[in-house]
């Protein structure tokens, strides 16, 4: 039996730039869709966004106090006729005359005749009086009409991702829907006979299925739409179902497991038998994730990523290929996560094997600079050393980084990490 199915014996590492390449050059943006806004969260605008009208649409008190004339309190304190309140909601109807006050509430509209408003700490009641104790100017404490955003303007440039602040952003300005790309659906099918059921009791010489809950969460917090595909066991037909069924369901496919050399890993066969040419069964000189395939499964070319196996490659393989796919699918700019340049606080070794290899590591900026040091263990079954670290050292092949030295890492925890300008290919670029 020919283990690898047709395909020849595995070919020549490839650099982990040119793998990247073979995924990434084919991969654009989906056709942009019209979503309701709050279903928009993390989608990427498709067009820009102009106000249609000023926000805020009229002149309103930045304080609870008294709208006032500034001239009239020019000798403070002074003395003014309280003439009326107006609350956040009201449309005034009486002017401000000379030497006349009305109580306004914030956000509650400026009556004409007033130019300032009082804040209530700098005035002192007297019945139907109010006492001014501070002399002010015109415009204190007033939000001009369109001091947010003037009618006409742009609003929100396209290819924006969409902040909770974004969003109520664009609801103050009463855009109810918006044209964005929309998520990818994104398929996650986990193989391999050893696989037990959720719930089903653990009998010897199984495992439970680690990759698919891990790659599913991924998905989620990457705002992207995932699609549980289930599991299926090392057989051809089985992957096949599945797989065909991820294409007519998804906008892109992830398996794990069944793409090294081993006698049942028969996803590299089926994915070779259904992508056709567009299958690449890649050995990319990485540690770990190292077997890598990428295809496009008919009818529609949906994009599928064969993960390796071991959860932590299973991980890693989604970093380096299937997320920045998605990212571009998804029509973000900005594909990888942000990458800092830290000191390494112990020793990070490891032996030449002609890869780079991509280390669990603890990152952290107490001090205003980066320092890296490891997780644990290394072994790509480790599943705990990838869930203590938060991010992936990049160590080029040779014997590691010496206590002290310098070591490129890419952030996975990256809420808020800006990173640097350089991105990861054109760091792969110039690794030794
Ligand atoms: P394979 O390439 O299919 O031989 O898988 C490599 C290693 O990853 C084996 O030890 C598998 O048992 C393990 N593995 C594969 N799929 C999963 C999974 N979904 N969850 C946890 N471990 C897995
Ligand atoms: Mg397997």
């Amino acid at each position: 039996v020919n283990p690898h199915g047709g395909l020849s014996r595995p070919g020549d590492l490839i650099p982990l730039a040119d793998a990247r390449r073979a995924v990434l050059d084919g991969i654009g943006p989906l056709p942009a869709q019209c979503l309701p806004l709050e279903q928009a969260l993390g989608c990427v605008t498709a067009e820009r966004i102009v106000a249609t009208s000023d926000i805020p649409a009229f002149t309103n008190s930045a304080m609870d106090g008294y709208a006032v004339r500034a001239a009239d309190t020019t000798d403070a304190p002074a003395r003014l006729q309280v003439t009326g309140t107006i609350l956040a909601g009201d449309a005034p109807s009486r002017r401000v005359g000379q030497y006349e006050a009305q109580r306004i509430m914030t956000g509650a509209c400026l009556p004409a005749g007033a130019d300032a408003v009082v804040p209530v700490e700098q005035t002192r009641p007297l019945g139907e009086v109010v006492e001014v104790l501070v002399a002010t100017q015109p415009q204190r404490y007033v939000r001009p009409a369109g001091s947010d955003i003037g009618c006409g303007e742009e609003l929100l440039a396209a290819g924006t991702p969409l902040t909770p602040s974004w969003i109520g952003a664009l609801a103050s300005a009463g855009v109810e829907s918006v044209a964005v790309r929309p998520r990818p659906r994104v398929g996650v099918l986990s193989t391999g006979d050893e696989l037990v059921g959720a719930g089903a009791a653990l009998v010897p010489g199984r495992i439970r299925d680690a990759n698919r809950p891990a790659l599913l969460a991924l998905l989620r917090q990457g705002h992207f739409d995932p699609v549980d595909l289930g599991q299926v066991g090392d057989d051809e037909s089985a992957i096949a179902d599945s797989l065909v069924e991820g294409a007519v369901r998804c906008d892109a496919v992830l398996t794990s497991g069944g793409v090294s050399v081993g006698d049942v890993d028969l996803v590299k066969v089926v994915l070779h038998k259904l992508c056709g040419v567009s299958m690449r069964w890649m050995q990319v000189a990485i540690k770990p994730a190292k077997p890598f395939v990428f295809g496009r499964l008919t009818p529609n070319d949906v994009p599928v990523f064969g993960l390796a196996g071991n959860p932590v490659s299973a991980v890693v393989g989604f970093e380096l290929f299937a997320r920045p796919a998605l990212r571009a699918m998804a029509g973000h700019g900005r594909l990888d996560r942000p990458i800092v340049r830290a000191r390494a606080v112990a020793g990070l070794e490891r032996e030449p094997d002609g890869k780079v290899h991509l280390m669990r590591v603890v990152v952290q900026n107490p001090l205003g600079r980066w320092e890296a040091r490891s997780s644990g263990a290394q072994g790509s079954h480790v599943s705990l050393g990838l869930a203590r670290a938060n991010g992936l050292a990049l160590v080029p092949d040779g014997h590691g980084i010496p206590a002290g030295g310098e070591v490129d890492v890419i952030v996975l925890d990256d809420e808020g990490v800006e990173g640097r300008d350089t991105t990861l290919d054109d760091m792969l670029g110039v690794l030794p």
